[in-house]
């Protein structure tokens, strides 16, 4: 079994249009949130997964919308949290006449999978989607409705949770945990009278459908012959929306809680030239690509040049590909690698950085370094998101803490000792990190309804205090 993250997509077509298409286009605008596998399903049949890009299988595209028509469908791309990126723990999963997909992690597997018949979890062998889909499943059989059943099952898991299901009977449920940890957002798409569920509305763009609303925390929507349905299987109404969506996973085209991605980094990047005015620098660059609008923000507020000093190098095999999401160290490596300095930009020039995010010190490290040998003057990194300094049990892959760049090792240290130890590693002349008030309040969403558990170390949104494992325990690798 395994444990999946990711983006995750539901469409029904009411008029009974063949919605694979549909289900190709948006998972291809997910694409950000999963590169390791995707698939689809739809009722009765087994479903369909491959391993890598949605666009690698391309070739395939025009066979699979005849074999799978239909005008029901889930789909899923993956990026693991848990577990490992084999075919076999790629999503949808079917367990007797449901299949399932899942975008979030589910903390406490292993209790969960006591309750499905004392099965032995092991990320080896294991997947945490498989272990929910069981459980679902048996409280489904018990309870009659899918809405009694995830009442039930929200107080049994602890994580975070966005599902899409498809049943043999021909009904597609999307579900949004408590705490709406995840995104998760509703289409419809007049023409075609269909609507769609998706991680995020850059889906609902690229299917030609128009964003109705957000799903709310704790929302069970059912779409089938008779339209859309809707309840609520949670009256929670304290909320933990993660923050580094909108720094990081999030594509910049989409609208989330009310905020649109784009125009919240760049207002991001203006609240940090606030915090950190760095006015004798000669030029501000965003590493490629999410921090771009940031920087931005960052160069128009103080009246800085911005401009592009560092380029992904689209035509190599691993270059366009996210670092960050990557399983392995070997991977990430090799997409840092095709980052590429400009020197006719750089050379001589006192250079503000602007990042996303500093996780493990991968990419900054080694974009450092490029710059230095470019000829940069000195370089000042600016990061948009606050010191990651604990692990995350819902749905981001930050797995162990030895691996992030903030690990002190037991060390009691102040945040400013903290930032000059990763300043230092990283090989910057100066590191400034954005905070959670700065964040919350650029993106316009009150800072106690956002997640800041990675940087903060409280779990109180999730009940729990973690017991921190090590990677190999976490992912089996
Ligand atoms: S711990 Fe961090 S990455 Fe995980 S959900 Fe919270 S804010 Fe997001």
């Amino acid at each position: 079994m395994v444990k999946e993250n990711c983006g995750v997509v539901g469409i029904f077509s009411l008029s009974g249009t063949n919605v694979v298409p549909m289900a190709i286009d948006a998972l291809r605008a997910l694409q950000h949130r999963g590169q390791e596998a995707w698939g689809i399903a739809i009722p009765n049949k087994e479903p369909l997964k491959r391993l890598g890009l949605v666009s690698g299988a391309s070739s395939e595209f025009k066979k699979i919308c005849e074999d799978y028509s239909s005008p029901s469908v889930i789909g899923h791309v993956r990026y693991s949290t848990m577990g490992r990126s084999t075919l076999e723990n790629a999503q949808p999963l079917k367990v007797k006449d449901l299949c399932i997909a899942h975008n979030g992690t589910i903390a406490n597997v292993q209790e969960l999978s006591n309750l499905v018949g004392g099965c032995s979890f092991t990320p080896q062998n294991a997947s945490d989607t498989l272990v929910a889909a069981q459980r679902l499943v048996s409280l489904i059989s018990e309870n009659g409705q899918m809405g009694k059943a995830l009442a039930i099952l929200k107080n049994e898991m602890v994580g975070s949770f966005c599902f899409t299901f498809i049943s043999d009977d021909n009904s597609v449920y999307a579900a949004r945990d408590p705490k709406g940890f995840r995104p998760m957002v509703l289409g419809y798409k007049a023409s075609d009278d269909t609507y769609i569920v998706a991680s995020e509305s850059s889906a609902i763009s690229a299917v030609g459908a128009t964003l109705q609303r957000d799903v709310k925390p704790g929302e069970l929507i059912k779409l089938s012959k008779n339209g859309l349905e809707t309840e609520q299987f949670s009256n929670d109404i304290s909320r933990a929306h993660c923050s580094f969506e909108f720094t990081y996973f999030a594509h910049p085209s989409s609208n989330m809680e009310g905020a649109n991605i784009y125009i919240s980094r760049k207002r991001i990047g203006q609240f940090l030239a606030k915090k950190f005015p760095i006015k004798d620098a000669d030029l501000v660059i965003p590493v490629p690509d999410s921090a771009r609008p940031a920087a931005l923000g960052y160069a128009q507020e103080l009246g800085i040049t911005f401009d592009e000093g560092l380029l992904k190098d689209r035509y190599s095999k691993k270059g366009p590909l996210r670092s960050f999401i990557e399983p392995h160290q070997s991977d990430r490596i090799e997409i840092n690698r095709w980052i590429i300095p400009i020197r006719e930009i750089i050379e001589g020039k006192h250079v503000v950085v602007i990042d996303d995010s500093l996780v493990r010190g991968t990419s900054s490290k080694a974009i450092i370094q490029a710059l230095r040998r470019a000829g940069a003057k000195k370089i000042s990194m600016v990061i948009t998101y606050p010191p990651i300094k604990f692990p995350c049990y819902a749905g981001i892959d930050f797995p162990s803490q030895e691996e992030l760049a903030t690990f002190s090792n037991g060390k009691d240290m102040t945040d400013e000792e903290l930032t000059e130890m990763v300043r230092k590693d990283i090989g910057a002349d100066f590191l400034g990190y954005n905070d959670a008030e700065n964040l919350a309040a650029a993106v316009g969403i009150p800072k106690d309804s956002m997640c800041f558990t990675c940087s903060s170390g409280n779990y109180d949104s999730l009940g729990i205090t973690p017991e921190f494992k090590t990677r190999i325990e976490m992912k089996g690798e």
